[in-house]
């Protein structure tokens, strides 16, 4: 894999076929200004690209829980390359059957903590896949990615940007919560990422938002942190690939938000094109 810069591709072919494109969706002409309470993404209220939305100034209160610090200290060093066996027949797998691949998935020591896989949600013909870094306490009983507080804000984000939450598709790099929140370790990422490279397969998003620094070293197979890889124009596989802060980390340092505001309208701005 490694750092691959976007160059933009025909999309038309690329999306016949699809639902309603986002981009489709974002353009619908409409004078009126957006309210705080904007329907959903085949709504008719296109969304105020130069308001900041109100997540922005959105503080948590002092006493919240946080998730544990994500820090730039640890360097990925994985790689689908060297493994073989099994996983490699994920890459064939339908949605029913990669789903119930993902459900009896013991590849890693992570099957005997969990409640339960947490696979992925949304629309699978997205033209937007959200992807993250793992489950939570929260994601982990309820089966869903990105329920929590960081999900709400993540919603919220999305929303910004004319988007509900059912109309792109989340996912994990990880499929199992790892206890205590700890980070991904190297063997678990791997194993897991087949699975993931099938949903993005599966799915073919027209654009690919990387939220936290996890996701984003992981699907670009590099250590640099969240700040160096923001704002460039990245592309998995020729998918335009967006990184941005994690809304976990947003939660606890909202002075960011900014940026990630920013890094959302490049979304909406590939989307568009
Ligand atoms: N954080 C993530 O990265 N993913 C989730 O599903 C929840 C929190």
């Amino acid at each position: 894999m490694g750092i691959q810069t976007w160059i933009p591709r025909a999309s038309a072919t690329e999306t016949a076929g699809k639902a309603l494109s986002a981009a489709e969706r974002l353009t619908t002409p409409e004078p009126e200004p957006a309210s705080p309470s904007r329907g959903d993404a085949t709504g008719d209220e296109p969304p105020p690209w130069d308001e900041p939305p109100a997540w922005l100034a959105e503080v948590p209160p002092p006493d919240d829980e946080v998730p544990p610090a994500l820090n730039d200290a640890d360097l990925f060093v994985g790689g689908a390359a060297a493994r073989s066996g099994p996983a490699d027949r994920v890459a064939s797998l339908d949605w029913p059957g990669l789903e119930s691949r993902v459900a009896a998935c013991e590849a890693c020591a992570l099957h005997r903590t969990r409640t339960q896989t947490v696979f992925g949600v949304g629309s699978r013909v997205a033209d937007l896949m959200v992807i993250g870094e793992a489950p939570g306490a929260d994601e982990d009983r309820q089966g869903e990615p990105f329920v929590g507080r960081a999900g709400q804000l993540l919603n919220a984000m999305l929303q910004a940007i004319g988007l509900e939450r059912e109309a792109v598709y989340i996912a994990n790099v990880l499929k199992c919560r790892p206890p205590d929140n700890w980070d991904p370790r190297p063997e678990e990422s791997q194993q897991c990422e087949p699975f993931l490279k099938r949903q993005v397969a599966l799915v073919r998003p027209r654009v690919l938002l990387a939220v936290g620094r996890i996701a984003a070293q992981n699907l670009l197979q590099t250590s640099d942190p969240v700040g160096r890889l923001r704002g460039r124009p990245l592309s998995l596989d020729g998918v335009p690939l967006v990184v941005t802060y994690h809304p976990a980390y947003l939660l606890r340092s909202p002075e960011q938000k900014a940026k990630a505001w920013e890094d959302l309208q490049r979304v909406a701005e590939l989307l568009r094109a």
